[in-house]
């Protein structure tokens, strides 16, 4: 079954408007609305006969996503949407605005990024990885996504940006496309890599424009130092020390930080590119100043080969709200204090604003607010054995349709 019309390429598109008994050039006017013109409804396409795009609507009848929420916070600078996947399912994208330099919104927004338009997308429905404090970890895994699915998600934003955005400061078209809504991308790696591709060259983002963000899948961060698409990785560390990170990173376990320091490591030798280091501040739990510390040691010495300038980028994020899992984000003093620990180890650091507190913007929350929870991961998932070398938890095909609903793997 096609998903999404973004799961045909070239020929394809090519050997159905030939079945249609259309002219080739019809397939690239398809093409050219469905990727530069990232226009996903046929009915808009109007270019193309009527008879064309009703064969087409008839055939691929429940493929695409369809709009299920819209909710926007932030005034206007930040869009949350849920997308029904064809089969039932739901996965977020994300919209975040950015004014441009000069335009002073709000203090909390200062020296983050300026005149950018950033949507952040999902790459499955759920995540296997059952980080403890994460909504979309807390839900389990359902599905990953196709290629298709990545990539509609950014055209139906795109196409949305104009009427929403917030005012005319903001930018008018999508800048960034970030892999940080639900799942772990690089557990959907075929997908994840496939979408990037079509993004930058069907789409014409440039790679320096997309992150993909990995929790730390060892091997996979490996196979990304070989891609030749120059997309910016981002680690989520959230710890310094393995005793921590076990606690709220599950997947530690299998790749221990030092493990995963030595992978980045490789892979910026590889690629000679900096990486961004991700850490969700929780009060009480990773806010302290010995974290702080930690995370300036493990991080200070990855050097860009040649240039010799940091290799390493750290991005705080004051963690978002998520009822039930009994985190919450430090004071305002507390992340400023973190910040500049950090940054008095020698390493380039951020405060992320925290965008859409209000209407559920992290990762998972709306789908959590929308109920239909996925199923949780089975204990011991992520074991390596003949269909699963790497070790990685929970591939596809793992669990058979009849698997009852177990615990998510424990958090400690
Ligand atoms: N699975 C990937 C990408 C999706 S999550 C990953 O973990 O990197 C994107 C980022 O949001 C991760 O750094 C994740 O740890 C963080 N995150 C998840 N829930 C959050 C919350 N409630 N508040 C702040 N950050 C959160
Ligand atoms: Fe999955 Fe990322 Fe959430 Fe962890 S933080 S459960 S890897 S989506």
């Amino acid at each position: 079954m096609t998903r999404s019309l973004y799961d045909l390429d070239a020929r394809q598109l090519e050997l159905l408007v030939a079945e249609a008994g259309e002219p080739p050039y019809r397939a690239r006017q398809l093409a050219h609305w469905l990727d530069r013109r990232r226009q996903p409804d046929l009915r808009a396409m109007t270019n193309l006969p009527r008879s064309l795009r009703a064969r087409l609507s008839e055939r691929f009848a429940g493929a695409g996503l369809t709009l299920d929420r819209h909710q926007a916070g932030d005034d206007g600078w930040t869009h949350k949407f849920l997308f029904r996947l064809p089969g039932g399912d739901a996965v977020e994208s994300v919209l975040l605005c950015y004014p441009p330099a000069g335009f002073s919104r709000d203090d909390d927004w200062e020296g983050g990024p300026r005149g950018r338009a950033t949507v952040c997308i999902s790459s499955q429905a759920g995540c296997a990885m059952g980080c403890t404090f994460c909504a979309t970890g807390q839900f389990g895994f359902t599905r990953h996504l196709s290629v298709g699915e990545i990539v509609e998600q950014v055209a139906r934003v795109s196409t949305m940006l104009p009427e929403l955005r917030p005012g005319p400061g903001a930018p008018d078209h999508l800048t960034n496309v970030v892999f940080m809504g639900m799942g772990e991308p690089l557990a959907n790696q075929e997908a994840t890599w496939g979408a990037a591709y079509r993004l930058h060259q069907g789409f014409g983002l440039s790679a320096r424009a997309i992150t993909i963000s990995t929790v730390g899948l060892v091997p996979r961060i490996r196979r990304a130092a070989a891609e030749p698409l120059p997309v910016n990785l981002a680690v989520s560390i959230h710890a310094a020390t393995d005793e921590l990170r076990d606690r709220l990173v599950p997947v530690n376990r299998t790749w221990p930080i030092a493990v995963l320091l030595a992978a980045v490591e490789e892979y910026v030798a590889a690629t000679r590119r900096r990486v961004s280091f991700e850490y969700a501040l929780m009060a009480g739990v990773n806010d302290d100043l010995e974290q702080a510390r930690g995370l300036g040691r493990l991080l200070a010495p990855l050097r860009v080969p040649g240039s010799g300038g940091h290799a390493a980028h750290v991005n705080l994020i004051p963690y978002n709200p998520t009822p039930g899992t009994g985190f919450a984000p430090p004071s305002k003093g507390a992340v400023r204090r973190f910040r500049d620990a950090v940054a008095a180890a020698g390493v380039p650091v951020s405060v992320r604003a925290n965008r859409g507190v209000g209407i559920d913007a992290a990762c998972g929350q709306l789908r959590t607010a929308a109920g239909r929870p996925g199923r949780k991961v089975p204990e011991g998932s992520g074991r390596r054995g003949p269909g699963n070398p790497e070790g990685v938890p929970r591939l596809v095909g793992e669990l058979s349709q009849g698997d009852a609903p177990v615990d998510r793997v424990a958090a400690s």
